[in-house]
């Protein structure tokens, strides 16, 4: 007896051919229309998840199970998911490109399936922003990051295509956190323009879900993604702490070290430097870098002091003004742009005579110092490595 394929199967098999290539440029795919494509058989309970609870991570089982079902009645699919068989994460990318290229289908069915998938992704995402955090990111950390950006930005957009508010804010801010990772890191301009964007969109996104009160578990509060927003692509260092007003000079007047404490008479380490000028006082007094005030009182000897917390690619560092006025300081809490003034230039404390008592901390508000001159013409890449 002779087998005939019948023009139906022939036309599922073309139809299958336009699918997969649909899923595979994923993004350019446009949304199908009702009669353009094959139907996906399935019903919801084929992707959703056995749930024990809300929170249970999806494990390999999971993805397997589900795939099974789905590979049941959907055998043209096979292609799109046999690609690179076994890594796990590869296949969270192609049931997502799966949804994508079927998106005639009612998302609602997906929702589940979503969301349980989203915690999965989002620990993803998380190991791998930690694995390249302020450190010389490998080529493979570095691509393992790209894939997780890739994935979660289509979770996400997934979610809001769904209408799902779940801990949106939260997600659209680590996928910006994940994004600045790699903006600061990959060579390619355009993809650095084009994630400056996107990083923008996401911040903007966060604010609007993620309220002054943090989500439990949040890594973000409100704060943290106006202080993102405000200082956005800024540099740290290459400016004077001290503005002259008139364009005259500025001298170095005691550098780090060790030195005879000009008023106490007594040898100890000279924390900071000292920038001076005739007639300084009152004086600007600007932050060296994007930041947030985190002290702004009275410090012994230092006087009224204020206190920037920089969070940097090479690490958190803190910079450190001392002797200014009471009045004019930036409050605790404020966030500061490179160059936006935080006090004015005094006498106040154990000083001489006016000048700016200026210092930079490592790790901690009172962590080791590290010499900060070559911040007043360099930027961060003069900061010591530890
Ligand atoms: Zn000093």
């Amino acid at each position: 007896m002779h087998h005939h394929r019948s023009p139906g199967a022939a036309a599922r098999a073309a139809a299958a051919v336009v699918l997969l290539a649909l899923a595979l440029s994923l993004g350019a795919a446009p949304a199908l229309g009702a009669t353009a494509g094959p139907d996906l058989v399935y019903r919801p309970e084929d992707l959703a998840f056995p749930l024990a609870g809300a929170a249970r991570v999806i494990g390999d089982a999971d993805v397997e199970a589900v795939l099974a079902r789905l590979l049941g009645k959907n055998a043209f699919l096979i292609p799109l998911l046999q690609l690179d068989r076994g890594d796990r994460r590869g296949k969270i990318r192609r049931l997502l490109q799966l949804e994508a290229a079927v998106r005639s289908v009612d998302l609602k069915d997906l929702g589940k399936f979503e969301n349980a998938l989203r915690l999965d992704a989002f620990r993803d995402l998380w190991q791998s922003i930690q694995g390249v955090r302020g450190k010389a990111a490998t080529g493979a950390e570095l691509a393992s990051l790209e894939r997780a950006v890739e994935t979660y930005g289509m979770l996400v957009d997934l979610a809001k295509r769904l209408g799902s508010t779940t801990k949106r804010g939260r997600y659209a801010w680590l996928l910006a956190m994940a994004r600045d990772e790699l903006s600061r890191r990959v060579k390619d301009q355009e993809k650095v323009r084009v994630l400056k964007q996107l990083i923008r969109e996401d911040l903007l996104e966060a604010l609007a879900h993620l309220g002054s009160r943090p989500e439990r578990d949040a890594p973000a509060t409100k704060a943290d993604i106006e202080e993102k927003l405000k200082t956005l692509d800024q540099e740290f260092g290459g400016l004077n702490p001290l503005h002259a007003p008139t364009g005259q000079g500025i001298t170095t007047t005691s550098a780090m070290g060790l030195r005879r404490h000009p008023k106490t008479g007594r040898i100890r380490p000279h924390e900071g430097i000292d920038l001076a000028s005739a007639g300084c006082d009152g004086w600007k007094v600007v932050a060296v870098g994007p930041g947030r005030v985190v002290r702004s009182d009275w410090n012994g000897g230092y006087g009224f002091m204020v206190v920037v917390r920089h969070d940097l690619d090479a690490g958190v560092f803190y910079s450190r003004y001392g002797h200014l006025r009471n009045e004019g300081r930036a409050a605790p809490g404020t966030v500061v742009g490179r160059g936006d003034p935080i006090g004015l230039c005094n006498n106040t404390g154990v000083s001489t005579g006016p000048h700016l008592h200026f210092e930079v901390r490592r790790g901690s508000e009172n962590g080791k110092p590290i010499d900060p001159h070559p911040l007043l013409t360099g930027s961060a890449a003069a900061l010591p490595v530890e």
